[in-house]
C-alpha cells in the first residue's frame, strides 16, 4: 500500500468554506465587536499568513515571507471571520435561496484557506518542535470551529430549505449537487436530532474522542516499550544501513553498543525480511502483533468493544442501522454488502494464492534443509528467497535506469498526451518558495496556451519533513466567483544527490512519482464551478493517481526516459519484463494480509455491539475465513488505528481495493484500444468523465460514462496474477 495524502484542509471539514471580501465583512460586524475587529484588522495588515495573494499566476503564496510567530493568530482570524460569514447567512432576514445561502458558505473562509496553504507546508514540508508545539494547541480550536458550524441551528435549517425547494424545483445538476453535498454533510452530522438527542449525540462523540486518543497512546505505549535489543552476534542477514540505523537508535535510547529493533513497521518489516536468527524473528514479529494486545493497562480490546457501542448509539440516534450504513451511504460503494461483495470475491483467490506461496518457501526451505515448517514469522524471510530464485530482479541495476530528472519529463510528456498540458519553467525568482530546492513550473493549455495553473514541486528529504510522497493544493480551480486558476504540489523524499549527480530512485518510488503526480493532475484538470465540488470520495480518489501510474511502464516512456544514467541506453526488454512480471509475486501475502483487515473492520461494524468480546469474535472470524494460519491481518483488531484512533478510514478501510479495482478496470480499457495507453479517444473519455468532473457528478455514474458500465472485478484478479472463473 502506498504513503500517500491528499492534505486537504486540516480537520476534516465537510465544505469547502468560501467568501464574502474582508472589507464587506468587517461592515457587517455588530457594535460590540468593534474592539475584536480593530485586533482583526491590525492582524489583517501585518499578519502575512492573513493578506491577499499578490504577484503573476493570479496571485500566488508568499512562502519566502512565513514567520512561524503568525501562525497562531492567524488560524484563529482566520476562524473568526469564517464564523462571522457563517452567521451573516444565517442570520439573513430575506427567504433563502441557492444563492444567499450555499452559495454564500461556498463563498466563505478565503481567509482561512489562505492561512491554511501555509499550515499544511509548516507541518509537512517545513515543521519544527516550535510549529508542532503551536499546531498542537490549535488542534481542539479547529474541532471546535468546526463544531460551531455544524451545530449552528438557524444556518442549518436554510440549507435544509434551499434543498427542500431543490426537490421540487430541480436546479442546474452541479448547483444540485452541491446542494444535497452541503445538506448531507449536516444531516449526516445530527443536525435532524432534535433537542436531546443532538446532547446525547454531542456527548457521545466527546466520549468518543477520548477513547480514539487512548487508543493510539496505548499503541504507542507497546511501540516504545518492546524494543529487541540485539547483540554483534545477532546481525547476520542485515543489510549495512539497518545495522546503522540500529546501532543509532540503540545509543539514543541508552543502549549503547547493542543494536535496536523498534516495534514499528519500518523496523520489523526489513527485520522479518532479511535476519537469519529465526528465534528473534519470532519474537519481533510477536511483539509487534501483540500490540495493544498485551493484557494489561495499556490494552485496547475493552475500548475497542465501548467505541463499537458508541458508534452504533449514534447512528441509531440518526435511524440508521449500524455505523457502516451510515458511513458509506455518500461513498461509491454506497452500501456494505457492495463493499463486501467485493471482498469476498477476492478472498479465496487470495488464500489459494498464500498456499501456493507457502509451498514455494517449503520447498526453498526444505533444499535448504532448515528442517521447519513455514510460521507467519518465517513468511518474509522466505519470501525473499522465492523471490531473489524465481526472478532474479537486481533492484541496483533497475536503478540505474530510473533517474529523477527524466522521471519528470516523462511526467510532462504523458500529461502532455493524455491531457494536452504543457510544462514550463516560471522565470527564476518569479514565484516565492519555501526552500531553495522547490522548483515551480506554469502549466498551459498545449494547444490554446490558457494558463491553468503552477505545479510546485519539493523533491528532497530534509529535517522537519514528513516522510513519505504526497500531493497538496494551495488553490483549486472553481469559476463561480471568477476564474480561480490552480496552485498544486507534490512532495517526495528523495535523497538530494550532490551537485552535477543524477538522482536515481527505486522502481516503487518511481511508481509512487507517477502516482502523486496523478493527484496533481486530477486538480490541474478540474472543471467544476464551486468549491465543494472539488471534494474527493475516499474509495475514489486514489483511483485517479493509481491509474496514472501505469504509464511508467509504457514503450514511450521507457524507450525515451527510462535510460541508463552513463550509456543513455533505453531500459533492455527482458530487464522490463522481469519488472512485470515480478509484479504479481507474492500477491497472496499481501491481498491477504489486506484483506484480513478490511473485512474484520467490516464485520466489527455489522456486528452487533452489545456484548462483543472483541478477542474471540477476531478469532471467530478469522476461523470462518479459514484465514491461514502463515500469516497474520496486516492490522489486528487491538491496533488497527486507520479505524479506532479516528474515524478516517472506519468502515472504509476496504476502499484501497475498492480504487483498485477501478484501476486495473481501466487500465485494461486502454489496453484493448487501438492506440493502447496513448489512445486519442480513450485520452478524452479519461479527462472528461474520470478526471475533470471532481465531484460533481456521482462517481459510480462517471466511471460509466467512461466505460459504458461498471468496473469488473476480475480485472483486479488478473492484475493480481489470480485466476478467473469465465
Ligand atoms: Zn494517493
Amino acid at each position: 500500500m502506498k504513503i500517500h495524502h491528499i492534505l486537504k484542509r486540516i480537520n476534516t471539514s465537510f465544505w469547502k468554506i468560501g467568501i464574502l471580501s474582508v472589507a464587506i465583512l468587517i461592515f457587517l460586524i455588530s457594535c460590540q465587536q468593534k474592539e475584536k475587529n480593530s485586533k482583526i484588522t491590525k492582524e489583517m495588515g501585518e499578519n502575512v499568513f492573513l493578506q491577499k495573494w499578490t504577484g503573476p499566476y493570479g496571485g500566488v503564496p508568499a512562502f519566502d515571507k512565513m514567520k512561524i510567530e503568525d501562525l497562531e493568530s492567524a488560524v484563529i482570524v482566520g476562524m473568526e471571520l469564517n464564523l462571522t460569514e457563517m452567521e451573516t447567512i444565517a442570520n439573513n432576514s430575506e427567504e433563502p435561496t441557492f444563492e444567499n445561502t450555499i452559495v454564500a458558505m461556498e463563498k466563505s473562509g478565503k481567509v482561512l484557506d489562505r492561512v491554511f496553504a501555509y499550515y499544511g507546508i509548516l507541518r509537512s514540508n517545513m515543521s519544527t518542535p516550535e510549529s508542532r508545539k503551536i499546531q498542537a494547541g490549535l488542534a481542539p480550536k479547529l474541532s471546535e470551529f468546526n463544531s460551531k458550524i455544524l451545530q449552528n441551528e438557524k444556518l442549518f435549517q436554510r440549507v435544509k430549505a434551499v434543498y427542500n425547494n431543490s426537490l421540487e424545483t430541480p436546479l442546474e445538476a452541479d448547483q444540485q449537487r452541491v446542494v444535497e453535498l452541503t445538506y448531507k454533510g449536516f444531516a449526516m452530522r445530527g443536525a435532524e436530532l432534535d433537542e436531546a438527542k443532538k446532547k446525547r449525540y454531542a456527548a457521545i462523540n466527546k466520549e468518543l474522542s477520548t477513547l480514539y486518543t487512548n487508543f493510539s497512546n496505548n499503541v504507542l505505549h507497546d511501540e516504545e516499550n518492546y524494543v529487541t535489543y540485539l547483540t554483534k552476534d545477532q546481525l547476520s542477514g542485515l543489510s549495512e544501513s539497518f545495522i546503522k540505523s540500529a546501532a543509532k537508535i540503540a545509543e539514543d535510547k541508552d543502549h549503547k553498543g547493542t543494536y535496536a529493533v523498534t516495534n514499528t513497521r519500518s523496523s520489523m518489516d526489513p527485520f522479518l525480511t532479511y535476519s537469519n536468527e529465526r528465534e528473534l524473528r519470532k519474537q519481533v514479529w510477536t511483539n509487534y502483533y501483540a500490540r495493544g494486545d498485551n493484557g494489561d493497562e495499556f490494552d485496547n480490546n475493552n475500548l475497542i468493544a465501548e467505541i463499537l457501542k458508541l458508534r452504533r448509539e449514534r447512528v441509531e440516534l440518526m435511524g440508521y442501522k449500524n455505523y457502516a450504513e451510515w458511513r458509506l451511504q455518500d461513498r461509491m460503494a454506497k452500501t456494505p454488502e457492495n463493499a463486501l461483495n467485493l471482498m469476498n470475491t477476492v478472498w479465496p483467490a487470495a488464500i489459494a494464492r498464500v498456499k501456493e506461496e507457502v509451498a514455494d518457501m517449503q520447498a526453498v526451505a526444505d533444499a535448504n534443509k532448515d528442517n521447519l515448517t513455514i510460521e507467519p514469522w518465517d513468511y518474509r524471510y522466505y519470501a525473499e528467497k522465492v523471490r531473489k530464485k524465481k526472478y532474479d530482479l537486481n533492484s541496483e541495476e533497475v536503478k540505474q535506469y530510473l533517474q529523477l530528472d527524466k522521471l519528470r519529463e516523462a511526467m510532462f510528456y504523458v500529461a502532455g498526451r493524455l491531457f494536452n498540458f504543457s510544462f514550463k519553467p516560471v522565470p527564476a525568482g518569479s514565484v516565492p518558495v519555501f526552500q531553495e530546492d522547490v522548483k515551480v513550473w506554469e502549466v498551459t493549455n498545449k494547444d490554446t496556451g490558457e494558463h491553468i495553473g503552477l505545479w510546485y514541486l519539493d523533491p528532497y528529504a530534509r529535517t522537519g519533513k514528513r516522510s513519505g510522497a504526497w500531493a497538496t493544493t494551495y488553490r483549486s480551480h472553481t469559476t463561480f466567483d471568477g476564474n480561480k486558476t490552480v496552485l498544486a504540489s507534490n512532495n517526495s523524499n528523495f535523497v538530494k544527490p550532490a551537485p552535477g549527480e543524477p538522482v536515481l530512485v527505486s522502481w516503487d518510488d518511481a511508481s509512487t512519482f507517477f502516482h502523486e503526480f496523478g493527484h496533481a493532475l486530477h486538480f490541474f484538470s478540474s472543471e467544476v464551478k464551486y468549491p465543494t465540488l472539488n471534494g474527493g470520495v475516499r474509495d475514489y480518489t486514489e483511483f485517479q493517481s493509481q491509474l496514472l501510474e501505469r504509464w511508467l511502464p509504457t514503450d514511450e516512456v521507457i524507450n525515451t526516459y527510462l535510460v541508463h544514467y552513463k550509456t543513455g541506453k533505453p531500459m533492455p526488454k527482458s530487464l522490463v519484463s522481469k519488472i512485470k512480471k515480478a509484479a504479481t509475486f507474492n500477491q497472496g501475502f499481501a491481498t491477504t494480509e489486506y484483506l484480513a483487515s478490511a473485512l474484520m473492520d467490516m464485520k466489527l461494524h455489522l456486528a452487533d455491539p452489545t456484548n462483543i468480546d472483541i478477542d474471540a469474535f477476531e478469532k471467530e472470524t478469522l476461523t470462518q475465513l479459514k484465514m491461514p494460519k502463515e500469516l497474520v491481518m496486516r492490522h489486528r483488531t487491538p491496533q488497527f488505528g486507520h479505524v479506532f484512533s479516528g474515524e478516517g478510514y472506519a468502515t472504509a478501510y476496504y476502499g484501497y481495493m475498492w480504487a483498485d479495482v477501478l484501476t486495473a478496470d481501466a487500465a485494461e480499457a486502454f489496453q484493448e484500444a487501438p492506440g493502447g495507453f496513448y489512445d486519442k479517444e480513450m485520452a478524452e473519455k479519461l479527462v472528461k468523465y474520470l478526471f475533470a468532473p471532481r465531484n460533481s457528478i456521482d462517481p459510480a455514474e462517471a466511471y460509466r460514462m467512461f466505460r459504458g458500465r461498471d468496473a469488473k472485478m476480475e480485472a483486479l484478479m488478473r492484475d493480481r496474477g489470480f485466476p478467473v472463473k469465465n
